[in-house]
């Protein structure tokens, strides 16, 4: 089944637009999908819950209650009804100077507090060296993921985002994803064995609107992508996902 998040990020302005835009998208039929939305903390409680809907955070603290002034907990997530919880985006890491290490602290809290992590890793440009690129990726996994117990990982799905495709229009090809992917597997395998590497949920995240999305969403090696700018326009979102009613191909090995 692919995976399908919405990171509305720091939008709508409104209560009143954001359940419009919900009420929206829930009009989603499609079964072969996974849908998560992923609203601003504040609209949370306020969404219904619905069977073809989850809903995720886009961050959150590494303990679960205390003296953290303006934080969200993983457990306030999970009892505000959220089964997934977004982790280590990049503009986090940008603007937040979150590091590997916060970010762990962080996976693993979330991991701990029974919510899946959708955890963002990808390199800051395309210099055209996969090998390059492949080592950034891979030491964010190594951070982020240090100490993660081997059966938690199902509860992890890694969300490749190069961030000079993310809300620049420009996205990554679908070719040069399902390489990252395999190489994300491969990384995955080396750290917690190759089961739960070739078993390893991978996303794509730059860019996707329903004009581009379909050659990724019908490529096996890529597990959904994770749609930022397009999902606050309902119509496009649920274009995307009607892309999942394609056909796909078939699911390439980690070596
Ligand atoms: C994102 O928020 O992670 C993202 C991929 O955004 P966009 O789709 O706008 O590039």
């Amino acid at each position: 089944m692919k995976i399908i998040v919405a990171n509305w990020k720091m939008n709508p302005t409104h209560l009143v637009e954001a359940k419009a835009l919900f009420n929206a998208v829930k009009k989603i039929s499609s079964k072969k999908t996974e849908v998560i939305v992923c609203p601003p903390f504040l609209f949370l409680p306020v969404f219904p819950k619905i069977a073809n809907i989850k809903l995720g955070g886009q961050n959150c603290f590494w303990e679960n209650s205390g003296a953290y002034t303006g934080e969200i907990s993983p457990l306030q997530l999970k009892n505000a009804g959220c089964e997934y919880v977004i982790l280590g985006h990049s503009e986090r890491r940008r603007h937040l100077s979150e590091t590997d290490g916060v970010i762990n602290k962080k996976v693993k809290a979330g991991l701990e507090a029974g919510l899946k992590v959708v955890l963002c890793v990808g390199e800051e440009e395309r210099v055209g060296e996969f090998d390059l690129e492949a080592r950034i990726v891979g030491g964010q996994l190594e951070g982020a993921l240090d100490g993660v117990k081997k059966t938690q990982m199902r509860n992890v799905v890694i969300a490749y985002e190069p961030v000079w495709a993310i809300g620049t229009g420009v996205s990554d090809t679908p070719n040069q994803t399902l390489q990252a992917a395999i190489f994300i597997r491969k990384k995955i395998g080396e750290m917690f064995g190759r089961n739960i590497g070739q078993e390893q949920k991978v996303l794509y995240g730059g860019s996707v609107n329903s004009k581009n999305g379909k050659p990724f969403l019908q490529e096996e090696g890529i597990d959904g992508v994770l749609v930022g700018g397009a999902s606050l326009n309902a119509g496009e979102f649920l274009k995307i996902i009607d892309l999942t009613r394609l056909p796909t191909g078939r699911m390439p090995a980690i070596n």
